[in-house]
């Protein structure tokens, strides 16, 4: 890489950080971040939420680290517009940062639903920082907490806001929680448990509207329940990021649309993280936004390397009970194995393919996941393997193992 190069990176969440790390000593990397702290781990939010941890332990990066690795970050600033002609981003704070490469690491944004009195005071997001900081300034005082939304997301937040003593009620539209990750067994036994933590969930619920003047009351369903809200967070879902790219020209369909070097329709931009769409996918997760940031990091100092998406697992821990899953999972015509012991609280499906593992879900212990994830990657014939499959690696005989997948 030529020395001087000018690499400019907006987006200082997990992608555009790690970029910019691989990036520093080699280039001269300035980091746009529209957020105003240092750059921290998003992924422990909840963990901040469920007062786990304190807001300092969140940090990933000290000021004195970026500048010693020699990033010149620029926090509490938007990139407002690319000019790609003129190689430069406009920024609102710090006017135009020239690049010769430009990487978009912007990230998403939550779907905020389009009902009534969604705008109201106590209508959080759950995304940021300061969505967090908020909720805690609320669940201060105690209150009810409505969550709509029984993803992931949804039931870490009302985990945590009745860690912080919130009544919680979780609205789902879908007649199970977590139907992308759960089956029906799986998602009955993970309601349970959040029950007997005083969390209500109502499903295929259906809000109307949120109620009040001055700052939300209420949720209204539209089957006419009334159900009594201090505060609301709303996680729906996720948006990529794309309105800049749009703006300056380049090819967005979901997300910025990327090949497998990452590069946008204009070879001196790139696009990582969840802002970008790589063969008709946008990632939702920490672990393909930061290997994608790797990837794009070398083709930007002359690799010839390209990103080759891997099987990712979703993860979640509530009240010390496991859920955990991947690959295809809901697939009707594939075959299944289940084990279910309610009575200790465990859950296991298999999905198999061809004598192949396709997908694997687990509700309660998950210490299994990484073994269960390796073989959905190596996609290899299970063979005897398959009798030890619902019971785990350390069911898995040396035979069995020699002559299999493991
Ligand atoms: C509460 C919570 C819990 C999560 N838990 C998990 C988990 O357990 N496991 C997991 O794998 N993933 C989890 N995720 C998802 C994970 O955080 C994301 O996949 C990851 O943050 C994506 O990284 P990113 O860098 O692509 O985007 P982001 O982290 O969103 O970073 C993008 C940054 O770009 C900034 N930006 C956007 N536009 C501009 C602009 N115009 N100018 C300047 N800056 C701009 C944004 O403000 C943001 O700071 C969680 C997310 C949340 C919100």
């Amino acid at each position: 890489m030529a020395a001087g190069r000018r690499i400019a990176i907006i987006g200082a969440g997990p992608a555009g950080v790690r970029c910019a790390e691989r990036l520093a000593g080699r280039a001269d990397v300035t980091l746009i971040g529209a957020e105003a702290e240092l750059p921290y781990n998003r992924v422990a939010l909840s963990r901040l939420l469920a007062g786990e941890i304190a807001e300092p332990a969140l940090t990933t990066h000290a000021a004195a680290d970026l500048a010693a690795l020699g990033v010149h970050y620029l926090p509490a600033t938007h990139a407002t517009s690319i000019d790609r002609a003129g190689k430069h981003v406009l920024t609102d704070r710090h006017g135009a940062v020239g690049y010769d490469t430009l990487v978009l690491a912007l990230g998403a944004q939550p779907v905020r639903l389009g009902f009534p009195g969604t705008d109201l005071p106590g209508v959080l997001m759950y995304r940021t920082l300061d969505d967090v900081r908020r909720m805690i300034g609320v669940a201060a005082t105690g209150g009810d907490a409505v969550v709509i939304g029984g993803g992931l997301l949804g039931l870490e937040a009302a985990y945590g806001l009745g860690r912080r003593g919130m009544r919680v009620t979780v609205l789902h539209a879908v007649d199970r929680l977590m139907e992308r990750q759960l089956d029906h067994d799986a998602a009955a036994m993970l309601l349970a448990r959040l029950a007997g933590m005083r969390i209500e969930t109502v499903l295929s619920a259906q809000t109307e509207t949120i109620e009040g003047e001055d700052r939300v009351r209420a949720v209204r369903l539209a089957d006419g329940r009334v159900i009594p809200a201090d505060l609301v967070v709303m996680a729906v879902g996720i948006r990529p990021q794309a309105t800049l790219a749009r703006a300056a020209g380049l090819d967005v369909r979901r997300g910025i649309v990327v090949d497998d070097a990452l590069r946008t329709s204009d070879p001196d931009i790139f696009a990582i993280g969840e802002c970008a769409e790589h063969r008709g996918q946008c990632c939702g997760l920490v672990a393909p936004a930061l290997a994608q940031a790797e990837i794009a990091a070398r083709v930007i100092a002359g690799e010839a390397v390209a990103y080759v998406p891997r099987t990712e697992a979703a993860a979640l821990k509530v009240a010390g009970a496991g859920v955990w899953s991947a690959g295809q999972i809901d697939d009707a015509t594939a075959e299944t194995i289940v084990l279910d012991d309610t009575e200790a609280g465990e859950y296991r499906k298999l999905v198999l393919r061809q004598d192949r593992l396709i997908g694997a879900m687990m509700y309660g212990e998950t210490a299994d996941a990484p073994w269960y994830l390796d073989l959905i990657a190596r996609a290899l014939p299970l063979g005897l393997l398959r009798a030890a499959l619902p019971f785990g690696p350390a069911f898995a005989t040396p035979v069995a193992s020699g002559r299999s997948a493991a």
